[in-house]
């Protein structure tokens, strides 16, 4: 498994050696002890977002929608 090194966004520290696929990008400040999340190495689920037009005319865009969670 890949390992990361990544800076604090509160200290600054950089910490080094995080696993951060296996954590889902958080990570615990080794020297101030915040706990973060780099929104890099997340893993982001795209949702279609399924509507159902309200008329003809937008039903192209409706179907291009997509949401993120
Ligand atoms: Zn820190």
């Amino acid at each position: 498994m890949k390992s990361y090194d990544l800076r604090c966004p509160a200290c600054g520290t950089v910490n080094r050696g995080l696993y951060l696929e296996e954590t889902d990008g958080w990570m615990e400040c080794e020297k101030c002890g915040n706990v973060t999340q780099s929104m890099e190495h997340r893993q982001t689920v795209l949702i279609p977002l399924l509507l159902r037009a309200q008329s003809r005319n937008d039903h192209k865009q409706a179907d291009r929608l997509a949401a993120v969670i």
